[in-house]
């Protein structure tokens, strides 16, 4: 290959994605139906009838580009939160909003921080722009590690993932703030709140809205319809900040950067709360299970505040065999070895599909 490419992709490791249900049916001959996918987070519950009802309706629609100002989306959220349409932008999921942020701030001078163990595509965007990253030591978001990364290198951007992913974990709404209020006022702070439906439904102490952070005009928080809103398919994520800032990365948008049909969801999804609140319901019922199945196993897992679980394995069970054979059996879970850790995160998926996935996993952990 003689292309030259940028030398700033050279540092970059490619984003690994759940493994969708078409690999396992090819690979492994095993029916569609058959497939337990816990891997990607999305809403067990799937997506809310009313919504897939209007997107069926609206079908025909798919040859017109959409409403490009998005205005009746950013009204819906604008209400929601609290705060103006001009706080807000849409992006093809909330990863595109992160990419808008990146290309906004940083440059090859600048560096980025965030914790120990988190959202890898904070990473990857970061070093598109040839920018350096620091993490800190912890995976938890700790205020005395965050400060003395940032006093040492000056980060432009400093990522807070709450609820973090992969780990499940979530900073306290007094600690967040706690960071910003110390952070001086010419450095992006990224608030990814992805999972924060499940935080604030578990402890109030979490949650942490765009109104608080909009008193600060360097943070943005972004949020998606990926998760609890169940349209992980559909691409839909946001971010609120001061107006001025969101005006500058609407440089970074392209048109129509949604489809038609995910605009129309999303619009739709935020009718149906129900919807999301009975989701996150299902989660935190579910989750005990995962709890209880791992203190009877003696498997360590790290409390989770999001819609899966961390199972962290001691020496006697290895992520990749255990998430390998489950894969062959049609039961797709995340292996954290690529995050440096011997072990799995797991989507809390419907009470059938637990029961699976209980039963597989004991099936080929049996001679650990
Ligand atoms: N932030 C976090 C912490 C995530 O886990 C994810 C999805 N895995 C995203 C952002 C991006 O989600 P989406 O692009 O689907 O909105």
């Amino acid at each position: 290959m003689n292309i030259k490419f940028n030398h700033a992709l050279n540092d970059i490791k490619i984003y690994e994605a759940g493994k969708p249900i078409e690999l396992v049916v090819r690979e492994f001959g095993i029916d569609a139906k058959d497939v337990v996918k816990l891997a990607s987070n999305e809403n067990p519950k799937g997506v809310s009838p009313k919504v897939a009802q209007a997107i069926a309706t609206n079908a025909y629609k798919a040859y017109l580009y959409p409403d490009d100002s998005m205005f009746e989306l950013k009204a819906a959220l604008a209400k929601k939160y609290a705060v103006n349409t001009d706080n807000i932008i849409i992006g093809a999921g909330s990863d595109q909003v992160l990419e808008f942020v990146s290309r906004a701030v940083l440059d090859d001078k600048s560096s980025v921080l965030m914790s120990g163990i988190t959202f890898a595509m904070y990473e990857i965007y970061a070093k598109q722009m040839g920018a350096k990253v620091y993490k800190t030591a912890n995976y938890r978001h700790l205020y005395d590690e965050f400060m003395e990364a940032y006093t040492m290198y000056h980060p432009k951007i400093v990522y807070i993932c709450t609820p973090n992913n992969p780990t499940g974990d979530a900073t306290l709404k007094s600690e967040v703030i706690r960071l910003i209020e110390a952070i001086k006022k010419d450095t992006v702070i990224v608030v990814d709140g992805a999972y924060m439906e499940y935080a604030v439904a578990k402890d109030e102490q979490y949650r942490i809205t765009p109104l608080d952070l909009l008193a600060y005009d360097n943070v943005i928080y972004l949020g998606t319809f990926s998760k609890a809103y169940g349209l992980g398919g559909m691409r839909v994520g946001y971010g609120i900040a001061n107006q001025e800032f969101i005006h500058e990365l609407y440089k970074m948008r392209p048109p129509f950067n949604i489809t038609t049909l995910s605009l129309l969801a999303a619009i739709e999804a935020m009718k149906d709360e129900v919807f999301v609140e009975e989701s996150v319901a299902l989660h935190l019922q579910e989750i005990k299970r995962y709890e209880a199945f791992a203190k009877e196993r003696n498997i360590e897992y790290i409390e989770s505040y999001t819609n899966f679980i961390t199972y962290l394995f001691n020496e006697k069970r290895n992520a990749t065999e255990i998430s390998n054979a489950l894969l062959g059996r049609g039961v797709i879970i995340r292996n954290l070895a690529s995050y440096g850790l011997n072990g799995v995160r797991i989507t809390v998926g419907t009470a059938e599909q637990n029961s699976i996935f209980f039963r597989h996993f004991d099936d080929v952990t049996s001679n650990n």
